[in-house]
């Protein structure tokens, strides 16, 4: 009677399981087609100064829209791809699309202030290749424009290694931001080591501003701590004035949010946020 109701119960899970591996087959071998035709896309989310209002820079973020599932959140698909052994595609993908468009903008005259970042999971530094290929692959763009996003779990999971991949974008020029921080566990001793040079105050801490005073003072530290260590601090997921009043009277340089401007296809970028260089 018992071994009858665990057999009973095993496969149910069974069935279950197999149905949501079927699921997950089937989206991976979905994605992995997408990458292959070029069905992905890369939006572009502009920065600013808080002060200025001027343009900054912009963030680099993927999109996949597919025919059967619809819009797949880049938090799901980036972690399949990690677990599939697609990331390395998907991330040379990234790489090789955001230098050609940032190329074609400069070449056509526009104006690119600042850095264009792209996102880098942690994963993406466990070998070399990632750095590598951004290193090859941005040859032609002067390095002033170019920085990538990790996030503090970089720090966790191989310090010494991603502190010389990292090391090795930077002594070129390539900026480095820790991306959601505040969020992870990175150390204040991995902080001063690591070559950083711009903290993402995760949008957690922005969304509660003004009114929860303890984390107002934590996001008060924080912007303390980027200025000591002569790091730029970037608030993400500004939404509101009553945000972006508080980041500025607390002393932070850049935001990035839907107040200011959301995440744009190529073209509607272009034509929104970039100028023609004056002749
Ligand atoms: P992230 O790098 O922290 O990107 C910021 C996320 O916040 C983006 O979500 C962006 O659309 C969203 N966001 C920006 N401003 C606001 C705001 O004012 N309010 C709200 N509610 N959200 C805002 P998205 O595009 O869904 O990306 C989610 C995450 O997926 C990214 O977080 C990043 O970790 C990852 N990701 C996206 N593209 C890539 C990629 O090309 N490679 C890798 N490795 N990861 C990527
Ligand atoms: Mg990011
Ligand atoms: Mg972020
Ligand atoms: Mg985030």
């Amino acid at each position: 009677e018992h071994a009858k109701r665990v057999e009973t119960k095993s496969r149910i899970y069974d069935a279950s399981m197999g149905e949501h591996l079927q699921q997950q087959q089937s989206k991976i071998e979905r994605l992995a087609q997408a990458i292959r035709s070029d069905k992905l896309s890369l939006y572009y989310q502009p920065q600013f100064d808080i002060r200025t209002g001027e343009l900054k820079g912009a963030e680099a973020l993927c999109r996949w829209t597919d025919e059967r599932w619809g819009a797949v959140s880049p938090v799901e698909f980036i972690a399949l791809a990690e677990e599939r052994g697609l990331i390395r595609e998907l991330g040379d993908w990234v790489v090789r699309t955001a230098t050609q468009q940032l190329r074609e903008w400069l070449d056509a005259g526009f104006e690119f202030p600042g850095v264009l970042a792209i996102n880098v999971s942690a994963q993406q530094l466990d070998s070399p290749y990632l750095v590598d290929y951004f290193i090859k692959s941005t040859q032609d763009i002067p390095s002033h424009h170019l920085g990538i996003e990790v996030t503090e779990s970089v720090m966790m999971r191989s310090p010494e290694r991603a502190m010389r991949l990292l090391q090795k974008l930077q002594d070129r020029g390539i900026s480095i931001a820790i991306d959601d921080f505040g969020t992870g566990y990175s150390s204040l001793s991995y902080l001063s080591r690591f070559p950083v040079n711009t903290l993402k105050i995760d949008r957690s801490f922005v969304s509660k501003l003004p009114d929860d005073a303890h984390n107002t003072s934590l996001v008060s530290t924080i912007l303390a701590m980027a200025k000591n260590l002569k790091l730029t601090a970037v608030a993400e997921g500004v939404e509101t004035q009553a945000q972006a009043d508080m980041l500025k009277e607390l002393g932070c340089q850049y935001v990035q949010g839907f107040m200011y401007g959301k995440p744009l296809p190529a073209d509607v970028f272009r034509q929104t946020w970039l100028k023609r260089k004056a002749s």
